[in-house]
């Protein structure tokens, strides 16, 4: 979000907003009600099922975006759009694609997952432990022998589809060598080997980097976009942006120079104006590493030195190159930060890396058609953000608590007033025991961090359900409360593809 658009925002965030819009009594009548019901349930009865088979698949991570989290960046952003009355009213972009399911995401050894082994199980059909990288559950973490990982190495949908002539391409915010990523491209028994500085010294395993610019099926990658430019560079290079900062490759290889001579028309980026000068119609393969480690958050973006694209501009870059395979092409974004912003107990960002998935998506929507196009979003696994108290309709949902007719805060057996976001772990844990009183703090400052009942250094993913909403070929099979691994069961048959060959 940019500064002028996030001043927009906090205005329209103050109580003052809904002084000249009706209140919901008046305008929401049981006619309003039972006439919204008949429009809604019109358009179901138009929907028919795509039984075609998909050209391509775009599936969408927001990592870490739990239940909790789209609800509430929609409410944020229905905050900021003018004409909005409360903003719980609002949809996100991909809350009105036509198709929804409940994703169960445990993994093989763990009730609460990381992103390792839930990527591993969208995109492998596999479900596995913690911290393994499209490996199945029976490698030991941390496996030493490249022999062995070769055996327990599952089939990714990238794979299959650069074996079937497709074109392929991953974008995210995070680093491109992040769990959630690698899981499209690399094998690997330990997420954290991202580059070769951070491999035991005794292993034959190439560490991620290095998987993804020698992937070598098909005719390779056509897109990789996102951070984590320092795991492709030595540590004797300087870095293009930051000065004085190099990379962090030990083994002397230049990843960039590797991925240049790999393919006759290929294209290496770093900046904005880099990204933007990327002439689509001669770029077969572009490699786009805008940070030493993650991108920045939307928030944060503009104020970027060397400048970064939206996750939307990246979207819509890959789909531009990848579309001009006739055979169609699987195209993975990651909102990869939402999950961190949770984790440092900020809800801000959180809630504008959602609403910047959310155009992302909407950008997609624009740029393809659902008659041969897949598209899929969902999360990897859940956050223990939560909405909570008895607001009145157009609170702001950054804000304190105000209930609906009383005047003053809603307080809590001490009088202190409460925010309606929290985490039930994490670092915004104040106080020994007691509360801190927040009547005077900015609470919807991007900055503030959300109370959290139990003190942690970093708020933890959460367990329950996250949500699948899909659109296009094969789409009404995703319906019901499902394993995660059926979603790869999904995208395989919608592109022909037999499950994990
Ligand atoms: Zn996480």
């Amino acid at each position: 979000m940019n500064p002028s658009k996030w001043l927009l925002l906090t205005t329209l965030l103050l109580p003052s907003i809904n002084a000249d819009s009706k209140p919901a009594a008046e305008t929401e009548s049981a006619r309003f009600w039972l006439q919204n019901g008949q429009q809604m349930l019109g358009q179901s009865e138009q929907l028919t099922a795509n039984h075609r088979r998909a050209r391509n698949v775009i599936l969408f991570i927001g990592d870490g975006m739990g239940i909790s989290t789209i609800t509430a960046a929609r409410i944020l952003e229905g905050q900021s759009l003018i004409d909005n009355r409360g903003g719980e009213e609002h949809a996100l972009s991909f809350e009105l694609l036509p198709y929804l399911a409940l994703s169960k995401t445990y993994s093989v050894n763990q009730q609460t997952p990381d992103s390792a082994p839930t990527m591993t199980a969208i995109i492998s059909g596999v479900k596995t432990n913690d911290g393994l990288i499209s490996v199945d559950s029976s490698i030991r973490r941390q496996e030493k022998s490249a022999a062995v990982l070769r055996q327990h190495q599952l089939k990714t949908l990238i794979e299959q589809a650069e074996q079937q002539g497709l074109s392929s391409g991953v974008v995210s915010t995070a680093r491109i060598t992040h769990a959630t990523p690698a899981a499209c491209y690399a094998h690997s028994p330990e997420r954290d080997w991202e580059s070769d500085a951070q491999l035991p010294a005794d292993t034959d395993i190439k560490d991620i980097a290095r998987q993804l610019v020698e992937f070598d099926l098909g005719n390779g990658l056509e897109v990789a976009l996102g951070g984590g430019r320092s795991m492709f560079l030595p540590n004797t290079t300087p870095d293009p942006e930051d000065q004085g900062k190099f990379g962090n490759r030990k083994d002397g290889v230049d990843l960039t120079e590797t991925w240049l001579n790999n393919y006759p028309h290929a294209a290496y980026v770093y900046n904005q104006s880099g990204f933007d000068a990327v002439d689509v119609r001669n770029t077969e393969h572009l490699l786009g590493l805008f940070e030493r480690s993650h991108m920045k958050y939307e928030h944060d973006r503009s104020n970027d030195s060397g400048g970064e694209p939206s996750l939307a501009e990246m979207t819509a870059k890959a789909i531009a190159i990848l579309s001009k395979n006739r055979k169609g092409y699987v195209l993975v974004v990651e909102a990869g930060r939402i999950d961190q912003a949770h984790h440092a107990g900020n809800a801000f960002r959180a809630l504008t890396d959602t609403i910047a998935l959310s155009d992302a998506v909407r950008r997609a929507r624009q740029l393809t058609s659902s008659q041969h196009t897949l598209l899929i979003v969902t999360a990897d696994h859940s956050h223990t953000f939560t909405i909570a108290g008895y607001p009145e309709r157009g609170n702001p949902i950054l804000g304190l608590v105000k209930e609906t007719g009383k005047t003053g805060f809603a307080t809590d057996k001490n009088g202190l007033p409460y925010t309606t976001l929290g985490y039930a772990n994490g670092p915004g844990h104040r106080g020994n025991g007691a509360r801190q009183d927040l009547s005077l703090t900015h609470t919807v400052h991007p900055d503030f961090l959300q109370e959290a009942a139990i003190p942690l250094d970093s708020e933890t993913h959460a367990a329950e359900d996250v949500a699948i909403f899909a659109d296009g070929p094969q789409a009404h099979l995703l319906h019901g409360v499902q394993e995660q691994s059926y979603i790869y069961q999904v995208m395989a048959k919608a592109l022909g593809f037999k499950a994990g060959q």
